[in-house]
């Protein structure tokens, strides 16, 4: 990155934005660009041709050589496939080409992306199709085209096709109730996003040690170091140099493409660190997200630095999540979650909060599912991360407005300034609500929702998807029934309050972590998905099928295949973590162990004969002989249980999780006492306060 470059010009130098399309397009491509993302209207093939020409020439300029379709298969990462600007004209000759159908549509062979049965081998090929609504930008010497990715037969096999349909929906029906309110102007209603996205930084020499860590991403063996996080000295804290050098890099690799990288600090755990971007659209959010989880690993490589995006890379330490926020605005600029200053915007106002609360009450199992996956399961319900159950916290004053709705009372303010409302019945809304309540899996923050249960790792397209369709579904009863009412404001009250007097078991605003809150959740009937084993076949089950496909998210066959694909990686993944274990048990652990208790024998032997009484010696290695022997018997029962893995993805998942993961907790066990009894030039691999205070 040129450090003569100002952050005005460095912002965006990366992406092929509007500007740029201004700048280097005739007014009427442009326009018709403009158009087709305002008002969904197709592109012509010249138009077509004549931005793919634009974006080259801008591209060359900047010394690319290359194009890609950038798109994220169901695997929750990207991919690319690189296709060189390079056409042959003859004696030898080169020109450097890229056409309009180039942009519009590729032809990546699909074969070897998970399709959860979508796609039959025989018609192996996808295509991709240029998302005109999220900008193109170079990374690496390639032009990157943002696209979605579907089958032959049109199915979408990536998380960004049922994203942007979920948009489009839930703006449809969001604008039906503007409408009802007298808004006249609105024409897009946008789902808005921005994802907080916590990490850890470690030293590469000592990650490149831990097969643990290359294989899996997180640790599956390490006692407690003799410190932890109880000094809670690194929240906030300040940043060291070689972390403040990398944060630096990063804002600026991020900047160039057009990333709202805005605050950075340290997180609770040590070495554990946050990035949060200003919010914008929920596809661009995604898209963004994305490339800064892979900035983040590939700035860190340039550093001597790995970055570690598991959701649990140390036990007993904090784990890293991704706190989604959550809106709703305008084209005209208004957020649909800020309570108004007029009484109608505030009446307003409660009727999406009240959407809201329906929604995540009647869809609650659903959300829970879309974070469900192996890395997540030892998150939630942990350390500082929210419990399994989902609930709605709304903080002291929006709960007694909703309180006061629900009895019928008057609303009493505590004193603070209070919105007036003149729609007689409901109450006044708090105008700046600034409680937090980091306990609570879905926060309201004055004029958004946090939700906080997603993992650092996951793609957001998922969690987003749901929010947005659940909201495109309540959004819709209410205008079906309210646009045929003949007194508005009378049923609009009716409404909300039956609403919220409903629903109001969601609504908790006491203590997440309280195991008083689960007994209570339980007598309250809310679901406690505690597991992904637990979570993930809800993702089929009916009124959620029916939710997707009645608002044209996904097929049947569509939702189904994710669902298939999610239960397969929870095998995949603990299979994986089974296997390295016993590869580290084998080749690194027992013998080292085996080492150091025969030489504490031999040790104690050439003692004795002075008749010394060796106890350190005798009493260490008998206790590690011990041990040894039950990390060797848990190894071998792991070994033996991966391979009854059952073949059938729902058995598997089941037994994967009632017995390997109990397997491999047991063998854990086990090393982790064998670690504190043996001398560290002994142990085989950096120890964690090695490696959490690397850096
Ligand atoms: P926190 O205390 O949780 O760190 P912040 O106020 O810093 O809260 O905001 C966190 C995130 O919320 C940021 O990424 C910010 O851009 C995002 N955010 C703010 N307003 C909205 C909104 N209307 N819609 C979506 N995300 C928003
Ligand atoms: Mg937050």
């Amino acid at each position: 990155m040129s450090t003569t470059m100002k952050l005005p010009e460095l912002f965006g130098s990366m992406v092929f934005n509007e500007e740029a399309m201004q700048e280097r397009c005739s007014s009427a491509s442009y326009k018709a660009w403009k158009k087709c993302v305002t008002e969904g209207t197709p592109l012509d093939i010249s138009t077509a041709n004549e931005i793919a020409d634009s974006m080259k020439q801008w591209a060359v300029e900047k010394g690319c050589t290359h194009f890609t379709h950038w798109f994220q298969p169901m695997t929750g990462v990207t991919a690319e496939k690189h296709d060189s600007f390079i056409n042959p004209v003859g004696g030898g000759k080169i020109i450097m080409e890229f056409s309009g159908k180039e942009l519009v549509r590729g032809e990546p062979d699909a074969s070897s992306f998970p399709s959860g049965g979508l796609r039959a081998t025989f018609e192996a090929r996808g295509y991709t199709a240029w998302d005109p609504t999220s900008f193109a930008f170079i990374k690496e010497g390639s032009l990157c085209i943002p696209t979605i990715f579907c089958s032959y037969s049109g199915e979408a096999l990536d998380k960004k096709t049922p994203l942007l349909r979920s948009m489009d929906e839930v703006s449809r029906q969001a604008i039906r109730i503007l409408r009802l309110f007298g808004d006249t102007e609105t024409k897009r209603v946008t789902a808005s996003v921005g994802p907080e996205q916590e990490y850890f930084l470690i030293d590469k020499e000592l990650y490149s040690k831990r097969e643990d860590l290359r294989m899996t991403g997180r640790t599956l063996f390490g006692a407690k170091p003799p410190r932890g996080q109880e000094l809670e000295d690194h929240y906030f804290g300040a940043i060291k140099p070689r972390v403040a050098a990398y944060m630096k890099d990063l804002d600026e690799t991020l900047w160039a493409l057009g990333v709202l990288s805005k605050t950075k600090h340290n997180e609770v755990a040590p070495s554990q660190h946050e990035m949060a971007p200003i919010f914008s659209d929920a596809n661009t959010a995604c898209d963004h997200n994305q490339l800064a989880m892979e900035m983040m690993k590939k700035v860190a490589d340039k550093h001597g630095l790995v970055c570690l995006l598991h959701e649990k890379p140390f036990a007993g330490v904090n784990g890293s999540g991704k706190h989604d926020n959550w809106s709703l605005s305008t084209d005209t600029g208004k957020n649909l979650f800020k309570p108004g200053s007029t009484p109608s915007q505030n009446a307003q106002f409660l009727l999406f909060l009240a959407a809201f609360v329906k929604g995540v009450d009647e869809y609650q199992d659903f959300l829970r599912a879309t974070v469900a996956f192996p890395g997540n399961d030892h998150r939630l319900g942990a350390q500082e991360a929210p419990p399994a159950v989902i609930s709605i916290f709304l903080g002291d004053e929006l709960g007694a407005v909703v309180d006061s709705i629900i009895k019928g009372t008057e609303h009493k303010d505590s004193g603070k300034r209070t919105l007036e409302i003149g729609v007689d019945v409901l109450p006044a809304i708090p105008q700046d609500n600034t409680d937090r309540n980091r306990t609570s899996p879905m926060a309201f923050t004055g004029n958004k929702f946090e939700f906080r249960m997603l993992g650092s790792s996951q793609s957001i397209s998922g969690p987003n998807i749901a929010l947005n369709t659940m909201m495109a579904e309540e959004l819709e009863q209410f205008a079906d029934e309210l646009e045929t009412s003949k007194d508005f404001q009378a049923d609009l009250q009716k409404l909300i309050k039956k609403v919220f007097t409903e629903h109001q078991r969601i609504i908790f605003n006491g203590n997440g972590y309280d195991d008083a809150w689960i007994a209570e959740a339980e007598k309250r009937g809310l679901a406690n998905l505690t597991s992904t084993a637990d979570a993930l076949p809800v993702y089929t089950a009916k009124k959620n099928m029916d939710l997707f496909i009645k608002h044209g998210i996904y097929t049947k066959g569509e939702i189904e295949a994710r669902a298939e694909i999610h239960i397969e990686n929870y095998s995949t993944v603990i299979t994986i973590e089974a296997n390295t274990m016993v590869d580290m048990i084998r080749h690194d652990i027992l013998p080292a162990v085996s080492a150091y208790a025969t030489d504490l024998c031999e040790r104690a032997d050439s003692k004795s004969a002075l008749g010394v009484a060796c106890k350190y010696e005798k009493s260490t290695a008998a206790e590690i002989g011990k041990l040894t022997d039950a990390l060797l018997d848990a190894c071998d029962k792991l070994e033996k249980d991966v391979a009854k893995i059952p073949a059938d993805s729902k058995k598997a998942m089941a037994y994967c999780h009632k017995t390997i993961i109990t397997d491999m907790a047991k063998a854990r066990e086990a090393a982790d006492t064998l670690e504190t009894l043996t001398a560290s030039e002994y142990w085989p691999f950096p120890v964690y306060s090695d490696l959490l205070f690397s850096v």
